[in-house]
């Protein structure tokens, strides 16, 4: 009996690859606007774009065929498996409720079968069995490791036995999107969701570089993403990139998405064109000039032989200096040879230092706004005449606080690729739209 009940488990419990159904109606609004280019290296496939169905209507199909009173009607039983580093062709076939000597023989005999259980472990494998648990169908898709082909295994019962048969085909880059609500946390919501462990990663790393938006989630808020996956016969093989993402906080709306200049490093970026990696830090001063850099082996007070772990900036007593990111004051006051000196925590273990300050215009526990005014440059503590050294923390070490002073012109997309950015903003805006309706949909 439980080996009768074990493929019938199966079969409730379903395939989660093939609970992803495709909706048409986001891929009707998206059909146009995406320029070759930008078809090409982002939104390959936005004609089929498949999206989470949240509803799940799964059809107990042994009971219905039970309920006919036919017992002549063949039954046939689902199983799927992912391959073990420690798998044999026994092993294997007995997690998946096969008991047939000659499916075994035949697996472990054939060439093109053996490659199933060769190379990398983590291949997705689904059978089809009788009820007297024979093998009626074996079929595996795993990706090349080129990521752009799949090898398809189909083992089937012929005239003489088993045959099979072994085929390369392209993956299929397809857009998906999803979304979610806050209870808890951003993890717990990107689980609910049934997010892949990688764009939750993705989705939590981005959130973290936005500066317009302070602390974390909390409930109550929400995100949407839109996200590619790699298919093989409409089978999600594995994950690709996290294109871009909504998040809505206290009811304001903050959208990002991936971006690449031909022949540059990508990046992530406001639907306006900042980048959001230069952007996590402003400059602390307006129109100042770096006169040690970080790494540099100067310093005029301590003679330190060692790298500068600061960026100093020249600039007039009295100017003003601004919160480099958004965050709270966790230090105002005097410390031995930075004199005056604030330090802002923001986000994700990073931190900003200020020192020799002639004022301070904020105190401990404050929360300040990337630009709000922290003091005024000076020379008290160790220093030579009026600068600010500037400080760039992660996890209380010291970083390059790299393009720190480079001004906002020069952090936008430059003008040649403006028109492909504008367009791929207003798809990825339709689709963020989508995954909101689609929400909405579900939740109704
Ligand atoms: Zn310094």
């Amino acid at each position: 009996m439980k080996r009768l009940l074990n493929p019938l488990v199966s079969v409730l419990q379903g395939n989660p690859h093939y609970r992803q159904l495709t909706v048409a109606l986001a891929a009707l609004m998206l059909a146009s606007g995406v320029t070759a280019y930008s078809a090409a290296t982002l939104l390959p496939d936005a004609t089929t774009l498949p999206v989470r169905q949240l509803i799940e209507d799964v059809t107990p199909l042994a009971t219905s065929t039970l309920s006919d009173g036919d017992p002549v009607v063949p039954m046939t039983f689902y199983r799927s498996e992912i391959t073990r580093r420690s798998d044999s062709v026994n092993t294997l076939l007995r997690r998946m409720g096969v008991y047939s000597s000659a499916a075994a023989n035949f697996l472990i005999r054939d060439t093109a079968s053996r490659s199933l259980l060769a190379g990398s472990a983590g291949k997705f494998v689904l059978i089809e069995t009788d009820a007297q648990q024979q093998l009626q169908r074996l079929t595996a898709r795993w990706p090349s490791d080129d990521g752009v082909q799949f090898s398809r295994l189909v083992v089937e019962p012929g005239a003489k036995g088993y045959t099979s048969r072994l085929e390369m085909e392209p993956l299929e880059r397809s857009v998906r999107l999803a979304s979610a609500t806050i209870q808890s946390s951003l993890n717990a919501a990107a689980k609910d969701a049934e997010l892949p462990k990688l764009i939750a990663t993705q989705v939590a790393n981005v959130f973290s570089r936005m500066t317009d938006v302070r602390d974390g989630l909390s409930a109550g808020d929400s995100f949407r993403v839109v996200y590619e996956t790699l298919e093989a016969d409409g089978e999600v093989l594995s994950t690709g990139k996290l294109l871009g993402a909504e998040f809505v906080q206290n009811g304001r709306q903050h959208q990002v998405m991936w971006f690449q200049e031909p022949g540059q490093k990508g990046s992530y970026y406001t639907l306006d064109g900042q980048n959001l990696d230069r952007n996590f830090l402003s400059p602390p001063l307006e129109n100042s000039k770096v006169s040690s850099g970080f790494g540099m082996r100067v310093h005029p007070v301590f003679g330190e032989s060692k790298a500068h772990q600061g960026t100093d900036f020249a600039s007039p007593a009295g100017t003003p200096i601004r919160s480099a990111a958004g965050g709270i004051v966790t230090f105002s006051g005097w410390k031995r040879g930075y004199g005056k000196f604030v330090l802002v925590k923001h986000p994700n273990q990073k931190a900003t230092a200020y020192a020799h300050l002639s004022s301070i215009q904020v105190r401990k526990g404050q929360r300040v706004a990337q630009g709000d005014l922290l003091g005024t440059v000076g020379k008290t503590g160790t220093a030579t005449g009026p600068n600010l050294h500037f400080e760039y923390l992660v996890k209380g070490r010291p970083q390059d606080p790299v393009d720190i002073t480079r001004q906002p012109t020069e952090q936008s997309i430059p003008p040649t690729v403006r028109g492909d950015f504008t367009r791929l903003a207003e798809t990825m805006r339709q689709q963020l739209g989508a995954a909101s309706l689609m929400a909405q949909a579900s939740a109704e």
